[in-house]
């Protein structure tokens, strides 16, 4: 099958993002791949075909209708997570998977077992591309550059199914939080899109966090602990007491689903000066900016406990929530839930208790849900993708280009989805 070759073939290039590097790409692995993908676009005579400065390859699937459809997108990224190597990926497909342990590296005794991993148990009798225990899979998301490209070539091949101009777009540095940055939302032209960048199958994401960074500098004075009596502050012990304001049961820790928290990510310091580092997360806006108030509430405690300017705060914000961004479109998301229902899929939608690119880019005015792409395991050496979970992937977007075009009246009155 031209899906599996394909992503098979994407994992042999080492697209490894890095976060120490001010360049966009961040690494010349991506700019590689990407002149690849470029190339295959070319060989299936996709359209408008164009890799800028930055790694951004774009490309359209010209509408075969006269008739007027909105213009979507599918977007998926070309790096992968700079937790793990993704160099020298050697793939492995376990046929008709028994639900046993799998080994990955009998050398190393590395398994993948259903007893640390029970998902895989959803996935008994299925083919399973998996690791040989040295690195990640990079299914994350060459398998969403897979299933877009294929989706494509089949829609290109069935010109019995009417469809609107289809564009396609990979970028670079997802992973490093700098993927939606330099996405051209004006060229690339579409009323919206998706990210093939979700895990298992059956997975619809159109809620992120809402986020933003705190950083607390405290003061202190320091003097010879023999000396110090009635003149020492240690910058230290106040930052303990601020930390001990913070309600305890709001860390990531204590909390799941819909709760947000404080995340103390950082301490450093001395007696003299020390710097307590934060992030906030809330999924409701409110609540969020209750956090950041409440923050800074505590700090005014702190100052008035031991003398002002005791304490600094910056806070910044970092993303929000695509939720306010997707719901007046809310068609965006039914039309992705009808498509996976259409190919026998139960649609799980569920919050991202982290960001997304199309958090981003759904604020840059281009509203980009999230689909799955089949993969688990994400960033390690335990990632693995069910074949039979890509293929559905790829059916979920042949299958929303066709709903677009078939409901495209009642997109335009905005009234699928709506009961109407
Ligand atoms: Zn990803």
């Amino acid at each position: 099958m031209k899906l599996i070759d394909r992503f098979l073939k994407y994992v042999t290039f080492d697209t490894q993002s890095d976060e120490n590097s001010h360049a966009t790409p961040s690494s010349s692995g991506q700019r590689f791949f990407a002149e690849y993908l470029k190339s295959e676009l070319e060989l299936l005579e996709l359209e408008d075909i164009t890799l800028d400065e930055h790694a951004y390859l774009y490309a359209t699937l010209p509408a075969n209708s006269d008739k007027d459809i909105p213009v979507i997108g599918f977007i998926a990224h070309l790096d992968t997570s700079p937790d793990m190597t993704g160099k020298n990926i050697s793939p492995r497909i376990v046929s008709n998977y028994d639900g046993k342990d799998i080994i990955l590296c009998r050398k190393k005794g590395i398994a993948l077992s259903p007893s640390k991993f029970p998902e895989l148990l959803n996935h008994v009798g299925e083919d399973l591309i998996v690791t040989d225990g040295k690195s990640l899979l990079g299914a994350d998301d060459k398998a969403g550059i897979a299933e877009i490209i294929s989706a494509m070539e089949y829609l290109k091949v069935h010109p019995d199914i009417e469809h609107g101009k289809i564009r396609i777009a990979f970028t670079p540095d997802e992973e490093i939080g700098e993927g939606a940055c330099k996405l051209d939302v004006g060229k690339f032209g579409c009323q919206w899109a998706y990210t093939i960048d979700g895990g298992e199958v059956g997975e619809l994401e159109y809620e992120n966090f809402n986020a933003a960074s705190a950083k607390l500098t405290f003061r202190g004075r320091n003097i010879h602990p023999g000396q110090a009596k009635g003149k020492m502050i240690n910058s230290l012990l106040i930052a303990n007491r601020f930390v001990g304001l913070l309600p305890s049961k709001e860390r990531p820790e204590c909390t799941e689903g819909y709760e947000g928290f404080y995340h103390l990510t950082g301490i450093k310091g001395n007696v003299e000066e020390s710097i307590l580092t934060y992030i906030i997360r809330d999924h409701h806006r409110d609540r969020f900016n209750a956090r950041k108030e409440k923050m800074e509430h505590l700090t005014g405690i702190i100052n008035s406990e031991f003398g002002a300017e005791t304490v600094k705060l910056e806070l910044h914000d970092q993303y929000y929530n695509m939720r306010e961004k997707v719901e007046p479109v809310m068609h965006v998301v039914t039309i992705a839930c009808a498509a996976m229902e259409a190919v026998g899929l139960v649609p799980k939608v569920k919050p991202v208790r982290g960001g997304t690119d199309g958090a981003q880019l759904s604020f840059k005015g281009l509203p980009c849900p999230n689909i799955f792409t089949g993969g688990i395991n994400f960033h390690g050496r335990y990632e693995f993708i069910p074949v039979q979970s890509m293929k559905k992937a790829m059916d979920v977007i042949v299958k929303i280009v066709e709903i677009v075009n078939h409901e495209r009246d009642a997109i335009y009155k905005k009234t699928f989805g709506f009961g109407g």
